[in-house]
């Protein structure tokens, strides 16, 4: 019942290294640069999110994008994988 989450406050730039599968998706130039994206395996999915693509719930279980923005870590953003690709190619 406890899943893997980082603790915010220490910046993105913290140094974690080794605190599981941090995946990179290549960066896109058009979203802020220093946001931090990280793909949630379905495993680590472990509550229901709203996607601020679509503004429908990411379910649990499902793998999804993560964005951090730099200066606001508590401010997170879940997206689905495939609303988060769209958005990075509709801006
Ligand atoms: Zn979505």
């Amino acid at each position: 019942m406890s899943p893997p989450r980082p603790k915010a406050g220490g910046g993105p730039k913290a140094g974690r290294r080794g605190a599981g599968r941090i995946h990179r998706d290549r960066p896109d130039p058009s979203d802020t640069p220093d946001s931090e994206v990280r793909f949630i395996q379905p495993f680590q999915a472990t509550k229901t999110y709203l996607c601020p693509g679509c503004n429908r719930d990411i379910t649990p279980g499902t793998g999804h994008m993560v964005v951090v923005p730099p200066d606001a870590p508590d401010l997170r953003r879940h997206w689905h994988r495939g609303c988060w690709n769209n958005r990075a190619t509709r801006y």
